[in-house]
């Protein structure tokens, strides 16, 4: 009998979308059976959002060096999985800018040893460098266009399939420059997000016209106001404890609501091309920001301890453009050679080897 989650698909690859049925496993008997709607592939063109540009991503990725430098103690300790509570019974999965990345044997979670509180709040609290990411306007169309209506979309799709009801309310934690808060009440929804960057914040409030809450949403108190639809897209691996977030989180969701999550997925082939060439990194994993990379149990298992399960998932990635961009580092990359690499990535996200997941999950039944 299996122990923890397991996952129950259709042999045949799906070409789009699929059921799974998502089972956690104690004692040998199924604690929870999620039926989970899955979603495959997402359209991006990768080359107009970033395009391949060696010089630059040697350029990043040895920022990347400092700022992992600057965080982080070479001598720490990995401690307990952030997700499962485990022992700390870890297995070493890669090494990224003198940072050394574990696996959790019990949930299979990739995580870094945990920097000092004060370090971390530094760097989010006043970066540029991450606010940059969010708020470039060169591309901020494509951004808007091809990254945040269709995760927005999804999510207002998915809250709708388990409230019975347009969803009316989102509030977003770690909202960067505000684009999903401006999108959702672009559709007519009262909208809320919380940001630390202050950059960020600046940013939603002269270009997107949005006031977003600049604080940490752990110290903040909900006062009984309540969301239909609660989001973190891309925050969880930033936080050194994600487990403590999605708690904070789920205090905000209005009965019935659904909670949608996005992480960086471990099992994954950019996983394994920057485990292969962890020289030039300069996204993914990251040790100067991302502490976490989740395997889908151990985000299914942080979901869980809220009393959240998974109702809809969504893999896609930039694996193809991961690669893509090492060979151009490591040689010349043809025009050919780098149009095929790219088109690898459908492939890759029906067999569920991407490296983004975004999951959708509602209050476990009683
Ligand atoms: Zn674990």
């Amino acid at each position: 009998m299996p122990e923890g989650w397991t996952r129950r698909a259709a042999l045949t690859p799906a070409d789009g979308a699929s059921e799974e049925l998502w089972e956690l496993w104690e004692d040998e008997r199924v604690v929870a059976a999620a039926p989970v709607r899955a979603r495959y592939g997402k359209p991006l063109d990768v080359m107009a959002f970033r395009g391949i540009d060696a010089a630059a991503h040697r350029r990043a990725a040895l920022d990347l060096c400092r700022a992992a430098a600057a965080l982080h103690d070479g001598e720490a300790d990995a401690g307990p999985c952030p997700c499962c509570e485990g022992a700390g019974d870890v297995e070493r999965l890669a090494s990224v800018a003198g940072v050394d990345y574990v696996r959790c044997r019990r949930c299979g979670h990739g995580y870094v040893p945990r920097p000092p509180i004060e370090a971390l709040a530094r760097r989010f609290a006043a970066s540029e460098e991450i606010a940059a990411v969010y708020t470039d306007p060169d591309t901020a169309a494509v951004r808007m266009e091809q990254v945040v209506a269709p995760k927005l979309a999804w999510a207002l799709e998915a809250a709708e399939r388990s409230l019975g009801r347009p969803p009316a309310s989102l509030l977003d934690i770690g909202a960067g420059a505000g684009h999903m808060v401006a999108g959702a009440r672009r559709r007519g929804l009262r909208a809320e997000g919380y940001e630390l960057n202050r950059h960020c914040c600046s940013f939603a409030r002269e270009r997107l016209g949005v006031e977003l809450r600049h604080g940490d949403v752990l110290e903040a108190r909900s006062g009984g106001e309540r969301f239909d639809l609660v989001t973190l897209w891309g925050v969880l691996e930033y936080v050194p404890d994600p487990t403590r977030l999605v708690a904070r989180a789920r205090e905000f969701l209005a009965p019935g609501g659904t909670m949608v999550v996005e992480v960086p997925r471990v099992d994954s082939i950019s996983t394994a091309v920057q485990r292969e060439l962890p020289q030039f990194v300069a996204r993914h994993l990251d040790p100067a920001s991302h502490l976490n990379a989740f395997s889908d149990a151990s985000i299914a298992t942080v979901l869980w301890r809220s009393g959240l399960v998974p109702s809809e998932a969504w893999y896609f990635g930039m694996d193809a453009f991961e690669l893509a961009s090492q060979l151009a580092l490591h040689g010349e990359l043809s025009e050919e050679l780098c149009r095929a690499t790219l088109g690898l990535q459908p492939d890759l996200d029906r067999a569920r080897l991407a490296d983004d997941l975004v999951i959708a999950a509602t209050g476990a039944a009683a």
